[in-house]
């Protein structure tokens, strides 16, 4: 395939070091014989404005928008799918030939589908972090009728401002920040939500004492590297229903790479790319 007329698509956030959605995409593209790119973007805070502005010159299609870009990058939108406002994030940026951008928030929509599909009991929710990813989760959760969600971050200012989106939003759903990860009271929750890094690396602690995992309860890290957390692996142990984010990443890359092209996403590709990226 010559670089002649080559889509470009990919990635902003900073730092940007490694992505899965690279591999994902790059194969999706070769799948169907497009003339494409995924790239990696590194695009400092003050060079935002001024990466969205000249995009479409440098002959950019679309992006996807990573930490610590999702929240700001929404001023500099043209138009604003559902969800976005609401959530106040995106993570995927199409731009349209008359050079219009346009925003989406797939992590919101891969976590949905993703839910829906493990037909988990939302009920009564307990959210780890309050940050870009899990501003996604409970807006999600609420709009699925979650009757209860409790939120604990380390920055209570960042759990504080989520609740007071999302009672406004849904007046219905009973939301509340906590200042502990015992007054989540994980003991009466259906569904456990990890939305924070702690499980990424090796020595990260377990954020719940494993006295309050329970039958009834449901756990989803949304970390997908390593496969099993320390919480889901001990969670399995004690016999519980679990789920990494793996599949919300792929459910989210799918989603984008629709909006960005119009083809139907080859999820056996993608996904098998996002496993061999993985392994890697
Ligand atoms: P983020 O914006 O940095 O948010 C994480 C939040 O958790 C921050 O507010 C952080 O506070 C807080 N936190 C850190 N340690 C905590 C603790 N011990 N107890 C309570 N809160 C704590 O990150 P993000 O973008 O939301 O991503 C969160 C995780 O989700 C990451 O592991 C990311 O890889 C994953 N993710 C997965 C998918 C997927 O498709 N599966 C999509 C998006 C994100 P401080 O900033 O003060 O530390």
């Amino acid at each position: 395939m010559s670089n002649f007329g080559k889509q470009i698509y990919g990635l902003i956030g900073y730092p940007v070091k490694h992505s899965f959605s690279a591999a994902m995409h790059n194969a999706a593209f070769l799948h169907f014989g497009i003339n494409a790119q995924y790239r990696l973007f590194e695009v400092k805070p003050q060079e935002l404005k001024d990466f969205f502005s000249s995009a479409h010159e440098k002959g950019i299609r679309g992006f996807n928008v990573t930490i610590p870009h999702k929240e700001n990058a929404v001023a500099f939108l043209d138009e604003k799918s559902f969800g976005v406002a609401e959530i106040g994030a995106t993570n995927t940026v199409r731009i349209d030939n008359d050079g219009k951008l346009k925003g989406f928030n797939t992590d919101y929509a891969g976590f949905s589908r993703d839910i829906k599909e493990l037909n988990v009991n939302v009920e009564r929710t307990a959210i780890l972090g309050a940050g870009g990813a899990a501003k996604a989760v409970v807006f999600a959760l609420a709009k699925k009728g979650a009757a209860e969600i409790a939120v604990f971050d380390i920055d209570a200012s960042r759990s504080g401002d989520l609740v007071k989106k999302i009672k406004q939003m849904f007046p219905e759903c009973k939301v509340h920040a906590v200042d502990s990860v015992e007054a989540l009271r994980i003991p009466e929750k259906t569904f456990l939500v990890n939305a924070t890094p702690l499980g990424m690396k090796e020595d990260d602690p377990l954020l719940v004492e494993e006295e309050m995992l329970h039958k009834n309860l449901f756990i989803y890290d949304l970390i997908y590297n390593p496969a099993q957390t320390k919480l889901l692996e001990t969670a399995k142990q004690k016999g519980l229903r679990v789920s990494n984010g793996l599949k919300m990443l792929l459910y989210q890359g799918m989603l984008a790479f629709e909006h960005w092209t119009g083809n139907p996403a080859p999820e056996r590709v993608m996904f098998h790319a996002l496993g061999e990226a993985l392994r890697q």
